[in-house]
């Protein structure tokens, strides 16, 4: 069990599954991506640590960048206002495989899908390490998934409770 601030966390995810797991999903990259020179887009904070362990494993020609998404209260409207910050390449015309630590309601991935299929790639992929089925809220179609998790709150391996425990080495879920 692992305490992070206030809350109790035990063991959900153990390393080596997650690992196996992760090397699997670098292989249908080297397979679906091979001489298409693609570009992946990892999601800042969480999807820092997935993206590493992917990316050491991936065998063909390909990049990798950052985006952050920023989330603010628009005034003009009751929803919360999101942005993609800090692309810096021209994705026009490239393959794009946006990385993501997890699928929740699925908002997050659909205002980076919206933003970034605006710029016209040739292709745009989702790749998830986590998601939550239970929790999707807007219609999404996931490419590559990890785990599929129950609707629980998680934290390791990038993922974080208030800033905290992105260090874990596996995933962890809240203790109820
Ligand atoms: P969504 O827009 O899909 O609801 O949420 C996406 C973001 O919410 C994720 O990128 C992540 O930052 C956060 N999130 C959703 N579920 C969890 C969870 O179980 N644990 C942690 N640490 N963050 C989560």
């Amino acid at each position: 069990m692992k305490q992070i601030r206030d809350k109790s966390f035990v063991p959900f995810i153990e390393h080596n599954p997650l690992q196996d797991r992760i090397k699997a999903l670098a292989q249908e990259i080297n397979k679906d991506y091979a001489g298409k020179n693609p570009l992946l887009i990892g999601v800042l904070n969480g999807s820092f640590m997935f993206i590493a362990d992917l990316f050491k494993s991936i065998e063909i020609e390909c990049e990798v960048t950052f985006i952050r998404v920023s989330s603010y209260q628009s005034t003009e409207s009751t929803g919360k206002v999101k942005q993609v910050l800090g692309l810096k390449e021209d994705i026009q015309n490239r393959h794009i495989v946006i990385v993501e630590d997890i699928v929740d309601t699925g908002m997050t991935m659909q205002e980076i899908l919206g933003q970034l299929a605006a710029k016209q790639p040739a292709s745009i992929k989702i790749m998830t390490m986590l998601f939550k089925p239970e929790a999707l809220k807007v219609p999404l179609k996931l490419d590559y998934v990890g785990f599929e998790i129950e609707n629980k709150f998680v934290v390791g391996y990038g993922l974080d409770y208030d800033g905290y425990g992105r260090n874990l080495d596996a995933i962890y879920v809240l203790k109820e």
